[in-house]
């Protein structure tokens, strides 16, 4: 079917905006984005350019975005169908323009895709870019923006030239989520190693304590760059997002993987900067950017990493002390194995969004990361740890930028470290019902239970094995100054 285009569309202004435009052109497969937004983000406008690729559609990730995107053509070739936008002839050498009704879009999509945060706007990538059905591995995506003065950008994509609105894609799937934001906020800097997270505070009037929020995301990411003394990423996207009051400071985060890396956390900003520091959701999240993207039916393994790394980084990073980490692991465990059994870990893991039994997927996954990270200090008599395999994992896998299972990952780890621990781990529990039984573990590293209470051991040679995994600092004080940061440093 033709898509017909409103009468008002054809206004002498919009007339300017064909379609197809014959602008010089770059002899490569390269693909080029360029968004153009106005004051207060009611428009987004996007030329995108194919090089010398011989173009015979188009579709946004999202294929239902088509609704609210429009272009207009002089020639009428152009037909829309099931979320594709077909040319009658081969786009070559051209550039197609197109552009977002956002006022449309946010009546019709998700908030997941487009949410407006006070004057700031957080977008999905994948109901605005258009893309060909297939695109080569080497072909270089880059995106450029042009905003009004005073607005910044800020995506999970590596800027090009230390420009602030020039980025490029690193080659993920095109399906792969991501969110750009837009707004009139800062972007903190916060190197930790040699990485730099950039921060924005979404709607940042509403942040009292801006200070205190930097300082919240630098301390977890100190504590997740001390698994292996760096920081798995050289420079994530973090997005700090106002969502008023709620029962938690984190009630919701995520991470995402289009094209890059970027982690994002909703939050109650009126909370207390020491209800941030306590919370698990940052360290959590910022786990996450140790693995690669794992395949969902595999989600206790994702999740059962971070959750375990979670435990012994806030331990290690002094945002909660030994005790409590441990007290924590162990009440997860314990929840995990109260929880509902009637199907295999993986069966569970499949039925995630509809049972729900998440306690049990992460804490499950959870123990099995501990086992393995204690089978691996064990057998190569402390040399290997969880850590330093995933920081090998990190060397030689994660630029592949690909989807793995479980069971490839782990086997992949059992031949970093030489060892057969994680395969045996995978064949026992990832089709079994039974929670792994941590007593062995736990006599090991002193750990004693009573009523649900853990009392740990100081005899040296426990105690020693176990401070190797949570580490031995000391807690950090939080006092009750409203500017209170770190070290009083404002270099975030
Ligand atoms: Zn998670």
């Amino acid at each position: 079917m033709l898509l017909k285009i409103p009468t008002k569309f054809w206004s002498l202004r919009l007339v300017a905006w064909l379609s197809i435009c014959f602008s010089p052109l770059v002899y490569s497969n390269n693909i080029h984005y360029t968004v153009t937004t106005n004051k207060g983000l009611t428009q987004f406008r996007v030329t995108a350019c194919f090089g010398n690729s011989q173009i015979s559609s188009l579709a946004p990730a999202l294929t239902s975005a088509l609704r609210y995107i429009s272009y207009s053509t002089n020639q009428k070739t152009i037909q829309s169908n099931r979320g594709k936008l077909i040319f009658a002839s081969l786009l070559q050498n051209q550039c197609f323009k197109y552009q977002l009704d956002l006022a449309k879009a946010a009546r019709i999509t998700t908030q997941s895709n487009l949410h407006r945060v006070g004057s700031d706007l957080i977008i999905s990538p994948r109901i605005w870019m258009l893309y060909p059905p297939s695109i080569k591995p080497e072909t270089i995506i880059r995106v450029s923006f042009r905003l009004p003065p005073e607005y910044n950008v800020i995506t999970p994509w590596k800027s090009i030239a230390n420009s602030n609105t020039v980025f490029e894609f690193q080659n993920t799937p095109m399906q792969w989520p991501s969110l750009v934001a837009i707004g009139k906020f800062e972007i903190k800097k916060i190197q930790v190693k040699n990485s730099v997270l950039r921060v924005a505070l979404i709607d940042q009037r509403k942040f009292k304590q801006r200070r205190q929020m930097y300082q919240w995301i630098r301390s977890a990411a100190q504590a997740t760059a001390s698994l292996y003394g760096e920081f798995p990423v050289k420079s994530p996207q973090i997005l700090v997002i106002p969502i008023g009051p709620k029962k938690s400071a984190v009630p919701f985060a995520q991470v995402m993987r289009g094209g890059g890396l970027g982690a994002h956390f909703y939050v109650d900003e009126n909370r207390n900067i020491r209800e941030f520091m306590s919370d698990w959701n940052a360290t959590h999240e910022l786990s996450h950017m140790f693995h690669p993207y794992i395949s969902k039916k595999d989600v206790w393994f994702s999740e059962g990493l971070a959750t375990y790394l979670q435990s012994i980084l806030m331990a290690r990073g002094g945002l909660i002390d030994e005790q409590q980490a441990w007290q924590l692991m162990h009440n997860g465990f314990r929840l995990a194995r109260e929880s509902p059994h009637n199907q295999s870990l993986t069966e569970a893991a499949i039925n995630i969004h509809r049972d729900k039994h998440y306690l049990r997927i992460y804490w499950t996954g959870a123990a099995i990361a501990l086992i393995a990270d204690f089978k691996l200090r064990k057998h190569s008599g402390g040399k290997l740890t969880l850590g330093s395999v995933l920081k090998q994992f990190k060397d030689c896998c994660m630029g592949d930028n690909r989807q793995w299972t479980a069971k490839q990952m782990m086997l992949k780890l059992d031949q970093l470290a030489g060892l057969s621990i994680f395969i045996p781990l995978y064949q026992k529990y990832s089709h079994s019902k039974q929670f792994p039984n941590l007593k062995k573990i736990y006599r090991q590293l002193g750990i004693k239970v009573k009523r649900n209470h853990i009392t740990l051991s100081a005899a040296r040679g426990k105690s020693k094995f176990r401070r190797k995994i949570t580490g031995n600092k000391t807690k950090v004080i939080i006092p009750d100054n409203p500017d209170w940061h770190e070290n009083g440093r404002d270099e975030f």
